[in-house]
């Protein structure tokens, strides 16, 4: 997309806004899967909670994807969005019993993750297909928060326990047709990746009526200028002769699957916010823009660091700025970056604003959601309203309390 067909849908669909590139959705989702064309069947399930707009899904559904969900919501949005319920998959973590046999129901593929309700499932449902979510405790990924394969982490059947999780197999009777895990975000190490999964082709041989094996997701991209990301193409030649190894040791086809949130959204999305104020202090220069943690909170959360462009003036001369939201509370983009010279009014362009993003949006300071719009075949979409006054108070319930005698 060119800077200047940005400016123009801010200016049809006014700031801030969320704008998401369909061409790239289709050349991330190609790019995997020509990684592991040699697998026969390979199949890639995107995982909903990174960018959850109807139309992004079926953009997705188009290219052939199915879904990873992980809540009965997600499912819904899934089905909604024309997704059979054998393309999805359901990988919650928490959530009560009940929510998964809701699911469950639907006919949609469940992902348990711990042994209580594995029991507590395969007693009541013996013939429901159920995948398991292995936990291998591999440390992949460089934040905390979405490193969720080590050894404290809540995700997942630890691998320490597979004799328990075999017992209650044998004793329920049940159907596992699948293996699973999630290492978390970032795989930088492609060797620390082809480990893990060594680990589960290990726990693999212990099941007999396996139809696939779910590496979960983890594919870095890059959010900075030369800034690290997977290696797609390596990997997948590597795990793909891995692959085919195992299925042949196996004795029956399997299918390779993953999960891919961000890889396939983050770099199809930006976020486009007007420079309400420059403020110069003794210290900074400060450009606070008409948005905030309302509207994209993963620097804030995860010390994310989101490239940002004046597309108002991209040649001008370079300065300093630290790009602010108007929250009452900090809520800083970025610090002392370097962007071209900054006016009142300009547009700033967040880049990789694709995934966890609008996704991650709330009305806090009683603010409403941005517009959201789809650039397909050279044109601009309107696939999300502007939120407006009346969808902040929609749910509320107003009760007659100026007209009480008494507040006690
Ligand atoms: C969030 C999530 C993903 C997607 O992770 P990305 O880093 O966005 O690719 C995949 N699988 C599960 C189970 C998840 O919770």
């Amino acid at each position: 997309m060119k800077n200047q067909d940005l400016l123009q849908l801010v200016e049809e669909f006014g700031s801030p806004l969320y704008v998401y590139d369909a061409a790239k959705i289709e050349s991330q989702y190609k790019r995997l899967t020509d990684a592991f064309s040699k697998v026969e069947q390979f199949k890639i399930h995107y995982a909903v909670k990174a960018l959850s707009n109807i139309s992004i899904l079926k953009v997705l559904k188009k290219l052939g994807s199915g879904l990873d969900t992980v809540s009965i919501e997600e499912v819904m949005l899934g089905l909604h969005a024309g997704f059979d319920p054998q393309e999805i998959m359901y990988t919650p973590n928490g959530v009560s019993l009940e929510e998964i046999e809701n699911v469950a129901e639907m006919g949609v593929q469940i992902n348990i993750d711990n042994l209580s309700f594995l029991e507590q499932f395969g007693t009541k449902h013996p013939k429901t297909p159920v995948c398991v979510r292995i936990n291998p405790h591999v440390m992949a990924g460089g934040n905390a928060n979405i490193s969720v394969g080590h050894i404290d982490s809540k995700f997942g059947i630890s691998i320490h326990q597979l004799p328990h999780l075999l017992r209650i197999i044998e004793n329920t009777n049940m159907n596992i047709n699948g293996i699973h895990m999630h290492t978390g975000s970032d795989i930088l190490d492609i060797d620390v990746f082809l480990y893990a999964a060594e680990i589960l082709f290990e726990t693999a041989k212990h099941f007999k009526n396996l139809e696939f094996i779910d590496f979960g997701s983890g594919f870095k991209v890059p959010y900075k200028k030369d800034d690290i990301e997977t290696n797609v193409e390596e990997f997948g030649k590597k795990l793909t002769k891995r692959f085919l190894a195992f299925e042949k040791e196996y004795g029956k086809p399997l299918t390779l699957a993953f999960e891919p949130g961000k890889f396939l959204v983050s770099e199809a999305g930006f976020f486009l916010a007007k420079v309400n104020v420059v403020k110069q202090t003794t210290s900074t220069v400060f450009a606070g823009i008409d948005s905030g943690f309302n509207h994209l909170i993963r620097p804030m959360l995860y010390g994310s660091q989101h490239y940002i462009e004046n597309i108002s003036n991209p040649k001008g001369k370079e300065r300093y700025y630290s790009v602010v939201g108007y929250i009452c509370e900090t809520d800083t983009f970025a610090n002392n970056r370097r962007i071209s010279e900054i006016h009142e009014g300009d547009i700033l362009c967040f880049r990789n604003a694709g995934a966890y993003c609008f996704s991650m949006a709330s009305n806090y300071n009683s603010r409403v959601k941005p517009a959201e719009v789809l650039w397909l075949n050279g044109k601009g979409h309107l696939i999300r309203q502007r939120e407006s006054f009346e969808d902040i108070i929609r749910n509320q319930v107003e009760i007659d309390i100026l007209n009480e005698t008494v507040i006690a």
